[in-house]
């Protein structure tokens, strides 16, 4: 008997739940986009956009997904031939990497373990043994999605400030925004990306690079700039137009005036950040009891390594893939494929799902995703140990 009838929720890390005021926000009339409220919205918006990123530096706004934010980053400070460095610890590092590759940078690539963040040691090294200071950036991803480790942004600045390396620091925050603890300024990060799908509750299609005056220096002589992607318009526009390089993304920027409302003056984000960390412990609390027993467990041992916005659980295979397809045939949810874990063809790939916790998401909407994984688990005969759901609840009670 199926029982997905009622509102699904797609558990997935991106696009996240949508709210249904940053929906109702989006069904009007398109704006005029010479005059009017959509101006003064737009400049509302700016001094908003830097509040979550924690900067009083400087604003971009794409219309783009996630990739276009990171050519934009990259495409304003590098040239053919400039040298960076990409501490990856999962697929969205390399992905990074690979935009960099295209731009004709010298990528020089560390990949990590993927049950663990940055190593230090390694970065150290890296760092030292570049004494002409050939490399011009340092590209971290604060949560990697795919394996969801948290790196620690303050680690690698005191690195290349111990190593007086002038680099720029840049750290892709798509995931992270608004979920995770992140400060651009008081961490030292010169560039940042963000989306607008995740964290920031608002549908796919908005990109965001915040830069401060260092990068925006690189940006002087960046041969990779173009007109379209070009941030210094767009962050200091004479004419409206320039926000956007064209034509304004008007529904999508209700949308994202709505769910910055919602996240910085009605909940705070420090409330929001709590919340999220609340939420990821019921999770783990969770998977705590049922890895005693059974072959569920979480992709990062450490707890102080972890996402609070996604969870990558590997659990076996083929069990991953028919409890996902159980959840989303029967319970009325949808979680996260694993990503980068194993090869797409491979058996293994079968092995392996993610949890997104980011955005809208409340105490009985993660208690819903493990109630029905634990019914997942039963009706499919996967093992596990007992008290995960209680255990869950207890964090929540404790809250
Ligand atoms: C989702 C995500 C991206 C890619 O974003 P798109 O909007 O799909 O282009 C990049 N980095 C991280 C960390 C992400 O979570």
């Amino acid at each position: 008997m199926s029982l997905d009838r009622g509102r699904h929720y797609l558990a997935i890390p991106g696009p996240s739940v949508v709210p249904d005021r940053v929906l109702s926000a989006m069904h009007r009339p398109a704006p005029n986009i010479y005059s009017g409220e959509i101006l003064e919205l737009v400049q509302g918006l700016i001094p908003d956009l830097k509040a979550v990123a924690r900067t009083r530096h400087n604003a971009a706004i794409y219309i783009s997904n996630g990739h276009g934010a990171w050519e934009a980053a990259l495409s304003n400070t590098l040239s053919r031939g400039d040298r960076v460095l990409v501490l990856a610890t999962g697929l969205f590092g390399l992905g990074w990497a690979e935009i960099a590759r295209r731009l004709g940078a010298e990528v020089e690539i560390i990949e990590f373990d993927k049950h663990s963040d940055i190593d230090p040691v390694r970065v150290e090294q890296a760092l030292a043994g570049d004494s002409a200071h050939r490399i011009r950036a340092v590209m971290v991803v604060h949560v990697d999605t795919s394996t969801s480790v948290r790196n620690d942004i303050r680690m690698v600045r005191r690195l290349m400030d111990a190593a007086g390396h002038p680099a720029l620091l840049m750290v892709d925050c798509i995931a992270s925004l608004a979920c995770d603890r992140f400060e651009m300024d008081a961490w030292g990060v010169d560039v940042m990306v963000a989306a607008s799908q995740k964290g920031l509750m608002t549908p796919p299609g908005v990109g965001f690079v915040f830069f401060n005056d260092k990068a925006d220096a690189a940006r002087e002589n960046a041969d990779c700039v173009t007109s379209y992607w070009d941030w210094r318009p767009r962050a200091n526009p004479q004419d409206f137009y320039q926000y956007f390089g064209g034509t304004a993304p008007t529904h999508h920027l209700f949308a994202l005036r709505e769910a910055l409302t919602m996240l910085l003056h009605e909940e705070g984000l420090n409330a929001v950040w709590d919340r999220h960390a609340l939420l990821a412990r019921a999770i783990w609390a969770a998977f705590d009891c049922w890895s005693q027993g059974g072959a569920a467990e979480l992709n990062i041992p450490d707890p102080d390594k972890r996402s609070h916005a996604v969870t990558a659980v590997y659990i076996g295979a083929p069990e991953g893939t028919a409890l996902r397809d159980w959840l989303s045939a029967r319970a009325g949810v949808t979680l996260g494929i694993g990503l980068g874990m194993a090869p797409a063809g491979d058996p293994a790939w079968h092995g392996y799902f993610r949890i997104g916790h980011m955005g809208h998401v409340n105490a009985h909407m993660i208690m819903g995703v493990l109630g029905t994984i634990e019914a997942g688990m039963d009706a499919l005969g996967i093992a596990y140990g007992p008290g995960g759901l209680s255990a869950a609840a207890r964090v929540i009670a404790r809250a």
